[in-house]
């Protein structure tokens, strides 16, 4: 680490190499992760109502199985694993049967390594780096999976919550204190907006997983970025939102779940809410 912190020429280039091989197992997790979720869930479904047992064949794990077209089922050679390129050089089609594959693979490859470049660049070759990039990975596969899928799993946000906490018991970016009242406040803020939309409209206008995601956000953005995650997030969402329904059409305009703009705006947050917060109090005049 020491070694990368004297040589940015060469910790930067090895960062990006590790994060695009990162970047296609967040893939793996994004594609993988809810079906066996929904598997397990029709299981346990079964079990609390009593039906006989079916054979349903459980989908394929996260780590272990190999990778393979999900057209032609053709399981991918070792040059076909290497990220980024091996998409290039197959121009996005499948070398056996010419279907498609998504650009969902390149995309989340090259935003992982440019995200895990940023962290080592915001916050050095060390663990705060390191913790930075984790921090990342997590947002990238949940914004994935929501956008997919329309679900922020527990088993991302919760862990995400936890590290956050853990890694400020070591004073990590912040002492253990903010950190925890930034998880709790993330949480509850949120819930209120909800509880208070069900109150007025009868509807629930946003998932669980939201407020757990904020939680998890809050835990590594402290209590004083949580208002600044909130706001960002509407900015986001405004921004994205006017450009898809641009590209797409009034009547084509799905909406997009909150997620990934919670997600970005978290991110936002952590690398830059401080000197953001210093920036708008500098603009009003109040500094
Ligand atoms: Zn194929």
């Amino acid at each position: 680490m020491a070694f990368l912190d004297q040589h940015p020429e060469l910790g930067y280039p090895v960062v990006a190499g590790l994060g695009l091989l990162v970047g296609s197992f967040l893939n793996v997790v994004i594609l993988r992760l809810p079906r066996r979720l929904e598997w397990e869930w029709k299981r346990d479904a079964r079990e609390v109502l009593e039906e006989p047992e079916i054979y349903d064949p459980p989908p394929p794990g996260i780590v272990v199985e190999r990778s393979h077209c999900p057209h032609c089922k053709t399981p991918l050679s070792w040059y076909e694993n290497i990220p980024l390129f091996s998409w290039l050089a197959l121009r996005g089609k499948c070398r056996h049967c010419k279907a498609p594959i998504s650009a969902q693979y390149p995309l989340v490859e090259l935003l992982t390594a440019l995200l895990a470049v940023a962290s080592v660049w915001r916050f050095g070759f060390g663990w705060q780096g390191f913790g930075a990039a984790l921090f990342s990975c997590y947002l990238v596969a949940l914004s994935g999976i929501d956008l997919r899928t329309r679900l922020l799993p527990d088993q991302l946000t919760l862990p995400l919550m936890w590290l956050g906490l853990i890694g400020s018991l070591d004073n990590l970016y912040m002492p253990a204190k903010p950190a925890l009242l930034g998880a709790i406040a993330g949480y509850v803020s949120l819930w209120l907006v909800w509880w208070l939309f069900k109150q007025v409209t009868g509807k629930e206008g946003m998932g669980r997983g939201d407020f757990k995601l904020l939680a998890a956000i809050g835990a590594w953005v402290g209590l004083n970025g949580v208002l600044p995650t909130i706001l960002l997030s509407s900015v986001v969402g405004a921004v994205v939102g006017s450009v898809w329904l641009g590209l797409k059409g009034r009547d084509r305009a799905t909406p997009i779940p909150f997620g990934p703009y919670l997600a970005i705006a978290g991110w936002i947050a952590f690398f830059w809410g401080p000197q953001i917060i210093d920036a708008y109090l500098r603009f009003a005049g109040l500094k």
